[in-house]
């Protein structure tokens, strides 16, 4: 799946439902409610299989389950193991808010999950529950310990930061990783529809830089870019986690894309700022054989933007929340 900029697509991210038992202010339009998201249709772990498959078959080799939170599903690792045991899928991810990890960190990793990501954006319980409506904040560190405890090294700790709500808190998530092979990765806040976006609000990647290296010093490695990664990595002196940073703002990474998404509903999505293209589950429901379920990925590729546009035009160009496609 190569589309017209050269680049090669090989990683799928697939949400495997809307629903999230947290209601993350800049994730969910309305914001934190505590509520959750409204659950919407989903495809069942027969349909999801199916797709892997097709995809697999057109040159994907890594596919990262997410969301809206995947871990509400009770199918989760049915699903985990259909997709792992998929020829041609040679790894398998997933991104959880880690509510729910603690129990299922060391099933996931025998259903074949190999890397795991777990969003938190705070540390300290009162604000936790400020941007996630939850008190939820102690079953994820119980998680972050069960994940670790499973395997999953180095376990990556997603952190969104928004300046002047925990923008204070990035030293003491660096050093989460001082003695636990944890990867914090530091995201630059992006816009999505009434997620209530605005550049002040933004942390640009050189400034957290600036900010961890008064303390800390920060020796750049290899980053991912040859294996199709975006992340910038740092090492720590004396620290066994990494820092990373995603700077889909300051810094775009567009060029290398080597991401498809598939939506919540089946949708096909070349870029996660472009509307949802081909109705794959449609597609299947209405008896697609799987000839012509890669005909429809492969011209909906040939549609791909080069890049996405500016940060302030995002939001027009959307037409649905994250909760729905997954990040
Ligand atoms: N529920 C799962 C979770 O919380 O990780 C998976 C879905 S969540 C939409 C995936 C990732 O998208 C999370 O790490 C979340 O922090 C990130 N995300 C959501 N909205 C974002 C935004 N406006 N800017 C940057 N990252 C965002």
């Amino acid at each position: 799946m190569i589309d017209r900029f050269g680049r090669r697509h090989v990683y799928l991210r697939l949400a495997i439902t809307d629903y999230c038992n947290l209601s993350c202010t800049y994730c969910k339009p309305g914001g934190a409610t505590g509520s959750g998201s409204k659950r919407a249709s989903m495809m069942s772990a027969g349909t999801i299989e199916r797709l892997v498959r097709v995809c697999a078959g057109l040159g994907v080799k890594k596919v990262r389950i997410t969301g809206g939170e995947p871990t509400v599903r009770p199918d989760l690792l049915e699903i985990a193991r259909r997709i792992a045991g998929i020829p041609g899928i040679e790894t398998l991810a997933l991104t959880t808010n880690g509510v729910h990890l603690a129990g299922l960190a060391a099933p996931l990793r025998k259903a074949g999950l190999e890397k795991l990501n777990v969003s938190l954006d705070s540390l300290r319980p009162e604000r936790f529950k400020a941007i996630t409506g939850s008190d939820r904040l102690e079953a994820v560190l119980l998680g972050i310990d069960a994940a670790l405890a499973a395997g999953f090294a180095p376990l990556k700790v997603n952190v969104v930061v928004m300046r002047g709500v925990n923008d204070d808190e990035i030293l003491e998530f660096v050093a989460l990783g001082r003695h636990r092979a944890i990867n914090v990765r530091f995201i630059e806040y992006m816009p999505f529809r009434e997620n209530g976006w605005s550049r002040e609000g933004l942390v640009p990647y050189e400034e957290m830089l600036a900010r961890i290296s008064r303390k800390y010093p920060a020796e750049p490695i290899g980053s991912g870019e040859r294996t199709g990664g975006v992340a910038k990595d740092f090492a720590i002196e004396g620290h066994l986690g990494r820092v990373s940073f995603i700077t889909p703002i300051s810094d775009t990474f567009c060029e290398r894309c080597n991401r498809l998404r598939i939506t919540a509903d089946g949708r096909l999505k070349t870029c996660l700022f472009a509307p949802a293209g081909v109705d794959l589950a449609a597609a299947m429901e209405g008896g697609s054989t799987e000839e012509e379920l890669s005909l429809l990925i492969r011209s909906t590729l040939e549609q791909k933007p080069e890049r996405h546009p500016e940060a302030e035009d995002l939001r027009d160009h959307q037409d649905q929340p994250m909760n729905t496609i997954g990040g």
